[in-house]
């Protein structure tokens, strides 16, 4: 950390300035500069994925997934990211519970009528 009186740097722990034994000013709770990823997001997009071709048995933990990341994600203040994540896994999986059936009923009309 640099002194704000002379500029010098100074270990990350220390208090006073190790020149001019200024105290220095206490960083508390600083965001790391790189967000990690939230890995409940990344399952909600996998598990939605794989809805589609599992026949939606993953598709309702991708939906719970999805949602609990996006909390987590919001009450993280930048910690956590992934939030397209979550909402595409959400979106996968809530398109896949609705076309899939749909799908299955056109093709059972059209089978009933041959
Ligand atoms: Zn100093």
């Amino acid at each position: 950390m640099y002194c704000p009186n002379c500029g010098i740097e100074n270990p990350v722990d220390e208090k006073v300035c190790i020149s001019c034994s200024t105290e220095l000013p206490v960083i508390q709770d600083e965001p790391p500069p790189f967000a990690k990823t939230s890995t409940l997001a990344i399952w909600a997009f996998v598990l939605g994925i794989m809805g589609l071709f599992s026949f939606l048995v993953t598709s309702l933990p991708a939906i719970v997934c999805g949602i609990i990341s996006l909390v987590k994600i919001s009450k993280s203040c930048g910690r956590l990211k992934g939030k397209g994540l979550a909402i595409a896994g959400i979106v996968i999986s809530a398109i896949g519970i609705i076309v899939i059936p749909t799908l299955c009923f056109i093709t059972a009309l059209i089978f009933r009528q041959n």
